[in-house]
């Protein structure tokens, strides 16, 4: 529609758009006609008013916006009754009083440029809702008053609609998110009792996942959105969630969608790319093979769930058979639900291992408690017949070296010293388990009174050095004396075994060197048993402390053990306040040490 021709049609009557043209270059002349021109090209609408707001011109780009086709006699009249014809609003939705409008603002001086320009809605001629942005200026003669006024009109409909769909896809990623975090623990659980229908009741995990596909269909207005997992070994699909099938459709889909690979649906050159983590757009036009479940999608959008090395799954969406340009908008969206949906089933995952490893360790832990439980029971029940046996034993060979009875064969001598010595060491190791069992029931009990460390390892040195001859156990204290408050009894054990350890595992004989020192500075005694044995290989050096534990290398040699005396050494040396470590090569030999505080530990008696 051309401004000239439409000059009677419309009732405009012609005003020169700017003041400033000379006379001699208005009418025909070719300056006024390029003028003209540009006027008409601004793709804005410009309304020219006079003074008491008549609309004196107005370009293409005004008569668009207005729908002026429709109603041809409307810039005839008054600015009030334009005012009626086409509702102006203010954006948040309440009607825009004349007063408020923006033609009467500027016909009354102000100036709306750039941060002044006003944005409202109306509904133009064909009722067409639309959202405008207005700038504009009064037009003023040579004495300054106002003569009329021109007005910018910008339709930012469209503008404001993508804006506003950003935002939409932003507020449901968080939405989103928020799901995510605040997914219940153990989500795996069902949560919700469907009443025994055919399907499952859907976990929580579950739910998030249909919300983040029903979301995505909301914001992007697509017919249909699902999530797929791939399963790890056969790359085989696994249903998740999906939203715009019928639900005929939808039973369908989940049934049997798990039949099919991505690459049944994905080239390869697309698939590599998907799983560099790219959004794809795959074309389905050429698969026309009915059972592969595309419900008559011309062609998918396909984001990668990502765990960081595999792709474990897809979020795919259509626009059914209708053709779709998608903006890269709407393909960052859906890579970033992608991207929330790997983490819904990574959480789920982690989720469920840790409840596995948790359920693991309490079932390990109550076995174990059982198992000391019956220990327990075992070795204090063995004791009483132990003690019995061993004294048997040694009755029998005390009064038959003093005379009394019938002298004994020498094969019953000695058959009796072999049952007292294995007696000896099942009641040695009914003793180890009894304290062991205490010790995890938290019953073991010390007494601590002052001890004198020297004279108390110069007991055990002198009895253990007469269980052995190829062994010299060499105890050289650096004090006369150390008083200690220690039980006696207990530490005698801890000394005990860690030379007899020396002795058993030093099986070619040798020096022992048992030394005790007092290091002033740190107001502690430092104890040590050195061998030069098979040594520790260094890798299990830190283990032998534990229960059961038993080196290889002592395997190797074949060396009898429980695994059991360093267990209560250490035990025993903590419960004191002090600690214990050993430092060995493998095949020179090693060496304990055993740190004890000079002061009475701080530690309660009763264990
Ligand atoms: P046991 O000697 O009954 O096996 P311990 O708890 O006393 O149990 O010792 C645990 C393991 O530590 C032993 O099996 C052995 O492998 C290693 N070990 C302990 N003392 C020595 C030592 N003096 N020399 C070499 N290996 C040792």
């Amino acid at each position: 529609m051309d401004t000239h021709s439409n000059e009677e049609s419309d009732g405009t009557e012609r005003h020169q758009p700017h003041q400033s043209i000379p006379e001699a270059e208005q009418g025909p002349s070719s300056r006024a006609r390029q003028l003209e021109a540009i006027f008409e090209a601004i793709a804005d609408g410009v309304f020219v008013y006079d003074k008491d707001g008549h609309i004196t011109q107005m370009n293409k780009g005004a008569r668009d916006l207005l729908g002026l086709d429709s109603q041809p006699g409307y810039t005839a009249l008054s600015l009030e009754e334009r005012g009626v014809m086409i509702t102006q609003r203010f954006v948040q939705g309440q009607s825009l009083p004349l007063a408020q409008w923006a033609t009467t603002r500027v016909l009354n001086g102000e100036v709306l440029t750039d941060t002044t320009a006003v944005e409202f809605t109306m509904r133009n001629l064909h009722g067409r809702e639309m959202r405008i942005n207005l700038s504009g200026a009064p037009i003023r003669d040579q004495e300054g008053n106002i003569v009329g006024a021109i007005n910018i009109c910008r339709d930012v409909t469209e503008r404001r609609k993508l804006e506003q769909r950003t935002q939409d896809a932003l507020h449901a990623l968080l939405t989103m998110a928020e799901a995510l975090v605040k997914l219940p623990q153990g989500s795996g659980e069902i949560i919700a009792q469907t009443g025994g229908g055919e399907s499952p009741a859907p976990t929580a995990t579950h739910l998030v996942e249909q919300r983040l596909v029903d979301l995505t269909r909301n914001v992007l207005g697509c017919r249909r959105v699902s999530l797929t997992a791939l399963e790890q070994e056969a790359g085989n699909l696994r249903p998740m969630a999906v939203v715009g099938l019928s639900q005929e459709e939808e039973r369908q889909w989940l049934r049997e969608i798990g039949r099919f690979r991505l690459d049944d649906y994905l080239a390869p050159a697309l698939l590599a790319r998907l799983q560099t983590g790219e959004v794809v757009l795959n074309d389905l036009s050429g698969m026309t093979a009915s059972d592969l479940l595309t419900y008559g999608a011309r062609e998918v959008l396909v984001a990668p769930m990502h765990n960081g090395t595999h792709l474990i799954g897809v979020l795919t969406l259509d626009y059914g058979g209708a053709a779709h340009t998608y903006t890269p908008e709407e393909v960052a969206l859906a890579g970033a639900v992608a991207k929330l949906a790997t983490l819904v089933i990574e959480r789920e995952r982690l989720l469920q291992e840790s409840a596995e490893a948790r359920a693991r360790e309490l079932a390990l832990r109550e076995t174990t408690q059982r198992m000391d439980e019956f220990l327990g029971i075992v070795a204090h029940e063995l004791r009483t017949p132990l003690a019995s046996l061993r004294g048997f034993a040694q009755t029998l060979l005390v009064q038959t070296a003093l005379g009394k009875g019938p002298q004994l064969a020498a094969w019953q001598g000695k058959a009796l010293a072999g049952l007292d010595l294995v007696a000896q060491r099942l009641s040695a190791l009914t003793d180890d388990l009894l304290d062991m069992a205490r010790l995890q029931a938290g019953q073991l009990e010390l007494h601590p009174e002052p001890t004198d460390l020297v004279t108390l390892v110069q007991r055990v040195v002198t009895r253990l050095q007469m269980t052995t001859e190829r062994h010299t156990i060499v105890f050289v204290p650096a004090v006369e004396q150390l008083v200690l408050h220690i039980d006696p009894r207990r530490m005698e054990q801890v000394l005990s075994n860690m030379i007899s350890n020396a002795i058993k595992y030093s099986p070619e004989g040798g020096p022992i060197e048992v030394t005790i020192a007092e290091d002033i500075e740190r107001q502690e005694a430092l104890l040590s048993v050195r061998d030069h044995g098979i040594g520790i290989p260094a890798q299990q050096q830190a283990q032998v402390f534990q229960r059961f534990v038993q080196a290889d290398n002592a395997r190797a040699y074949g060396i009898e053990g429980t695994g059991l005396g360093l267990y209560l050494c250490r035990a025993l040396v903590e419960r004191h306040g002090g600690r214990i470590w050993c430092e060995s090569v493998e095949g020179q030999g090693s060496t304990f040490f055993i740190r004890l505080p000079l002061a009475s530990p701080a530690a309660p008696a009763r264990f």
